[in-house]
């Protein structure tokens, strides 16, 4: 079969399996031949041979099974980093791109803040800040240490030497530190949601939280003041739906200047909070 028709006809097949489907036809068939997709454009009257064309139906019903296609190629981009994804690590998503514009819009260029990415899983969101921000110590950690091995991989590949990994449960391994700024992209869906089956193929440890999606937020909003510097802030990805709630809980752990902001598609996707004087864990030693 030719190159053209090869594409044209997984197209077809993953139609319904897929929202991209010529997309992820041509990526699936450039990494069957081992070449760049711009070589299936230049040369669209090649023929597959029988060895390809196996490779190819293999990854075509992976695909057809319903497998993210970051998964099969293992890597997907994120800030204009190629970054290696595996079922360890959550996919990064565009929508958190909102979440990195938030915390640069906050970091000073010039000056040397210490910033914490809690669950970093692939490392998205800490490589993005940390190559934006070269002058600022990015501290990322994770409970799971097969996502921290995709992350550390993840820094090395972009040269990053400004981002540490640590293996712990959100605060608890920096417990002793302080930072400017704490991001996170936590797990928020329901742990009944029904979208949870079409995310199957990704770890659902950092997907769903508990009856409402808001266990881990809880933790967050209750533990995070005590590790940021006064005034220092904290930002939180959340679901669309979850806006009153996150503001909430957040009001209720004694956080102030709580504002929510909008993703890329106009959704509350963000909160971000400011530590209070008043709040728990605020030492009077401290000054705002
Ligand atoms: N945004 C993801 C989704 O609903 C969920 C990510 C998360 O729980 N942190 O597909």
């Amino acid at each position: 079969m030719r190159l053209d028709a090869a594409i044209a006809s997984a197209t077809a097949r993953l139609g319904d399996a897929s929202e991209s489907a010529r997309l992820d036809a041509e990526i699936l068939l450039s990494k069957s031949i081992d070449m760049p997709r711009t070589y299936l454009f230049a040369h669209p009257e090649d023929e597959l041979d029988p060895a390809a064309m196996q490779r190819f139906e293999t990854l075509l019903a992976r695909r057809l099974d319903g497998e993210p296609i970051a998964y099969i190629t293992g890597k997907r981009e994120f800030w204009s980093h190629e970054l290696q994804v595996s079922p360890a690590t959550l996919v990064p998503r565009p929508e958190t791109e909102v979440l990195v514009d938030l915390a640069l819009r906050a970091i000073p260029s010039d000056e040397n803040w210490q910033i914490l990415d809690l669950g970093t899983g692939s490392g998205a969101i800490a490589i993005a800040i940390a190559s934006e921000r070269p002058l600022c110590d990015i501290t990322a950690t994770d409970i799971s240490a097969d996502a921290l091995a995709i992350a550390a991989g993840n820094a090395r590949d972009t040269s990053l030497a400004n981002v540490e990994f640590i293996e712990g449960r959100w605060t608890e391994p920096v417990q002793d530190r302080l930072f400017h700024l704490i991001v996170s992209n936590p797990p928020y869906v329901s742990d009944d949601d029904e979208a949870l089956d079409a995310l199957r193929f990704e770890p659902r440890s950092a997907l769903a939280s508990g009856a409402d999606g808001l266990d881990d937020i809880r933790v967050l909003a209750a533990d995070c003041a005590v590790i940021l510097k006064p005034g220092g802030c904290l930002m939180l990805e959340h679901g669309e739906s979850q806006q009153a709630a996150v503001a909430g809980l957040l009001a209720d752990s004694g956080w102030a200047n709580i504002a929510c902001h909008n993703d890329l598609a106009g959704r509350p996707r963000v909160t971000v909070a400011r530590r209070n004087v008043t709040q728990a864990g605020y030492q009077s030693s401290e000054t705002p």
